[in-house]
């Protein structure tokens, strides 16, 4: 610490941090990075792929999670390292832009990073590795334009998005019911989709999950499902043509607060007391009943709780009610109902009836972690079924569509006369890890079995030829209908170009040491 003056002689105290700091600079900087990086990705390099493997994983508070979908795993992985949560948020971008492909483009990120280091071994500038990567991954990215088909499909003829949504679903523990889920996804994002627009809001689809159970019970309601009670046993179960009022307000008779200091001193004005607090509560109840001249609510769903006597008054004033409904269901029914007032609405979701356009659906399964990891394997069928309706074109899966690119990287390599050359040949290495890790992950010799599909792809000009992961006997995808968008394979490869390059630029990490 010292103690120094300004120019206009105000005193002022430098603290020497520096020395509390440690510092890791030039190729150390790089290394250091580059390993935390690839210990990420080869966490996730098990789990790619039909055959990978799932992580169990156990929250501080004990929760267990098991799953193989690569977001929730670095998700819930605590991280400390900042180049790991790099690596965190590219698996998280990826999810949030496409909601596909989160394991495959931390495997890529990790195989760029490796590839990467050896050229800094050989003393290659890391702006040059940068530079290279970024051509080579426009190369890639115009390849797998090219190598595209568009997906023919309409509201009545829908086997196409049904077949790329079941190769998302069978990589996951559920894949046992891919079909069935597949067909329930896609039906969910057709009937909330805009297709004019190729739009889909997939906030108006919600998954929900029921202890108890089969999977295959999963079943696709057109209609909210609100998972509550009538608040009275005694009320109705069954309201058909119902007008909903919806109360985000607390709705119960007014009660005297003790700090406003009542004398109530005989029997007389405790009745008269009483009576006004119910026909204060008589005329909230009135006035839902006669919203207007002709349409009175004949149900009132609130998203606050009533007490047992408000609740009485209720039932007996014939008005119906809910309690605790979510702010989310709240709105969905909001946008349900607006455009038709009229709806049939009833509580228990085994009788939940057509409202309009949102649907909800219903995952069962004995066990709370298979209804979790249920429910993201459906979102993201539901985020590739989007995505074929924002734009149809698809490219093979099984590695096919990176062994395709590879060779395309490889071939344009040549044409860069400067050092990015090399880059650009690293690149088109590190797309194999991708094949090879689905390889690898099925029991397969990896390089073995690359090599014979990269000669065949070649020799058959068949970008469609990958890696038979289920030993189907073919390893041609589009044989075996493993499909996958093209915009979220075009993304895995921007994203994990964008971090690398990013992670290749730091060559100063100051950070504080430990005592
Ligand atoms: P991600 O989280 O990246 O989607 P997955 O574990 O779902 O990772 O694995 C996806 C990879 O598995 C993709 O490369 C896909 O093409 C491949 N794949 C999926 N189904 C098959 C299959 N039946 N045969 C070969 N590869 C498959």
């Amino acid at each position: 610490m010292a103690m120094t003056f300004d120019e206009f002689g105000r005193p002022f105290i430098i603290l020497r941090e520096q020395e509390q700091k440690t510092r890791l600079r030039g190729l150390d900087a790089q290394k250091a990075n580059i390993a935390a990086g690839k210990a990420v990705a080869r966490i996730l390099r098990t789990s790619l792929g039909p055959k990978g493997m799932d992580k169990m994983l156990q929250s501080p508070d004990g929760e267990v999670t098991i799953t193989n979908d690569g977001a929730t795993i670095l998700e819930q992985m605590d991280v400390d390292n900042q180049i790991a949560k790099l690596m965190v948020e590219l698996s998280r971008s990826q999810d949030y832009e496409i909601g596909d492909g989160t394991t495959g483009v931390v495997v890529m990120a990790g195989a760029l990073l490796e590839h990467a280091q050896k050229l800094l071994e050989r003393g290659i500038h890391p702006i040059r590795i940068a530079e290279g990567y970024e051509m080579a991954s426009r190369v890639a990215v115009d390849h797998l334009e090219r190598i595209s088909h568009k997906f023919e499909f309409s509201a009545t003829n829908v086997e196409s998005l049904i077949q790329t949504c079941m190769t998302t679903l069978s990589s996951k523990i559920v894949n046992r019911c891919k079909r069935s889920l597949a067909e329930i996804a896609v039906k969910a994002v057709l009937a909330v989709a805009d297709l004019e627009r190729k739009d889909v809001n997939l906030d108006l689809i919600k998954v929900e999950g029921k202890v108890g159970g089969k999977l295959e019970d999963t079943e696709l309601i057109y209609g909210i499902v609100v998972d509550k009670d009538m608040s009275h046993p005694q009320m109705p179960k069954h309201i058909e043509d119902a007008k909903i009022a919806i109360l985000t307000c607390p709705f119960e008779p007014p009660k005297p607060k003790a700090k406003h200091k009542v004398d109530i001193d005989t029997v007389e004005k405790f009745q008269t007391l009483r009576e006004q607090e119910q026909k204060y509560f008589d005329d909230m109840v009135q006035k839902c009943k006669k919203v207007a001249e002709d349409v009175g609510a004949t149900l009132v769903i609130c998203q606050w709780g009533f007490d047992d006597e408000a609740n009485h008054l209720l039932m007996h004033r014939d008005l119906p009610a809910v309690r605790w409904v979510g702010g989310v269901e709240l709105e969905l029914i909001a946008i349900a109902t607006v455009s038709n007032d009229i709806c049939v609405f009833c509580v228990r979701w085994e009788n939940c009836a057509k409202i309009s356009r949102v649907d909800t659906r219903e995952a069962g399964q004995g066990n709370k972690m298979m209804i979790e990891e249920t429910k993201r394997s459906l979102h993201d069928a539901l985020c590739v079924a989007r995505n074929l309706i924002r734009n149809n074109s698809i490219v093979y899966g099984g590695g096919s569509a990176e062994i395709s690119c590879s060779i395309a990287v490889d071939a344009a390599a040549d044409k860069y006369p400067g050092v990015e050359q090399y880059a650009i040949r690293a690149f088109a290495d590190a797309l194999d890890a991708v094949p090879m890790a689905l390889a690898e992950n099925s029991g397969l010799q990896p390089i073995e079995t690359l090599s014979a599909v990269k000669s065949q792809q070649i020799k058959e000009n068949n970008s469609g030829c990958g890696i038979d992961c289920n030993d189907v006997g073919t390893n041609d995808m589009r044989e075996q209908n493993v499909f996958e968008t093209l915009i979220g394979k075009q993304q895995q490869i921007l994203l994990s170009t964008q971090v690398v390059k990013m992670i290749l630029k730091i060559d100063d990490v100051i950070s504080p040491s430990e005592f």
